[in-house]
């Protein structure tokens, strides 16, 4: 893995200076992780969505996690994934 590959765009820098309160740790989110994006996949957002989002803007672990579910998900419901990937937060793979 290279650490060159990504690189801090303004987007991120604002969810890294968000609200502290919303905030889960590795456990919650993979424990959640399927629940946040089926709700993804099914359009709907919320605070559980924001925090989501941000533990995913910082965790490589669980953004690739969930980069992976997004994709089994979406081809199972025949969404466009690429809705999801904005919902959640994280890039595209
Ligand atoms: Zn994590």
């Amino acid at each position: 893995m290279s650490a060159r590959q990504r690189s801090l765009d303004a987007d991120m820098m604002r969810r890294l200076a968000g609200d502290p309160g919303e905030w889960l740790s590795c456990d919650d989110c993979f424990r959640l992780l399927d629940i946040y994006v089926d709700a993804a996949i099914r359009d709907e957002t919320g605070p559980e969505l924001t925090a989501m989002a941000n533990h995913l803007a910082t965790c490589q672990a669980c953004r690739e996690e969930a980069q992976t579910l997004v994709q089994l998900a979406a081809a199972d419901s025949g969404v466009d994934e690429r809705q999801a990937f904005v919902r959640l937060g994280i890039p595209a793979v």
